[in-house]
């Protein structure tokens, strides 16, 4: 579960490779684009990179990219019927493969112009992740995230979806432990140097319910209202908390590590 110094730097590529797919995603991110769209440019991108798609085939997700259109929390399946709209929010959630290490990233952005609710929404969610994460140091306890994100959340009048937590990371893409989103005082487990976490919280504008749709993959707020999702891969050093899905880090620390 721990992670030497070399292995959180191959994860930093893999994580940081992400984060600079995601920067080409956001930036293709426009009313009339496709969520297909947005996944064969997020799959042509590893291809480019040398980084395999961690997402696609995994449990059986038909695609590299998972998407969350307004009232969809997250998993959403890209298509080609699912147009984007101007003032919309998508999330975009992404991971890749790096010599056999995982990263995992995700963000809320908006579609051109959106509403005050759904910028302030999208704003609140991002925040709840930046705080929690700058706590990871080593001797924290692991229930402090799930305390600031739901405190900032809640704080704002908005609710934390309990269906889906974050994770450990590392040669697999979900390892112990699991990090929820909401303070459970009863947790005693404790962040230690070597630790990489994922912390991704699901905010909703209205009740923390969520639902399947169909295809048994998409998760939407059950009332309808906004959900914005973001996530960090985390680690946990010595030296505080190394958020390792920052562009920068990717094409270039990938060729010096090889
Ligand atoms: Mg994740």
């Amino acid at each position: 579960m721990l992670k030497s110094q070399r292995e959180i730097d191959l994860m930093r590529v893999a994580a940081s490779t992400v984060s600079e797919v995601l920067d080409e995603l956001v930036a293709m991110v426009a009313p009339g684009v496709t969520t297909w769209d947005l996944d064969a440019a997020a799959e042509a991108a590893c291809r480019v990179r040398g980084v395999t798609p961690a997402f696609k085939g995994l449990y059986g997700f038909p695609a590299c990219l998972c998407v969350a259109v307004n009232e969809e929390v997250v998993h959403g399946i890209p298509s080609k019927r699912k147009v984007l709209r101007e003032g919309d929010i998508i999330g975009l959630d992404f991971g890749v493969v790096y010599k056999g290490w995982y990263g995992d990233h995700a963000r809320t952005v908006h579609v051109g112009v959106v509403s005050p609710a759904a910028e302030r929404l999208v704003r609140v969610a991002r925040e709840s992740l930046e705080a929690a994460a700058a706590a990871c140091v080593p001797g924290a306890r692991l229930c402090e995230i799930g305390r600031i994100v739901e405190g900032h959340c809640t704080a704002h009048d908005y609710t934390v979806v309990r269906d889906f937590v974050g994770h450990g990371i590392g040669r697999k893409l979900h390892e112990d432990p699991q990090v929820p989103n909401y303070y459970d005082p009863n947790d005693r487990q404790m962040l230690k140097a070597g630790m990489v976490i994922c912390i991704e919280p699901m905010v909703n504008a209205g009740a923390p319910d969520v639902r399947m749709l169909a295809d048994d993959w998409t998760a939407v707020t059950a009332d309808g209202a906004l959900s914005a999702h973001f996530e960090h891969t985390i680690a946990v050093t010595e030296g505080g908390p190394v958020v390792l899905s920052q562009s920068g880090w990717g094409a270039k620390a990938g060729a010096a590590l090889a």
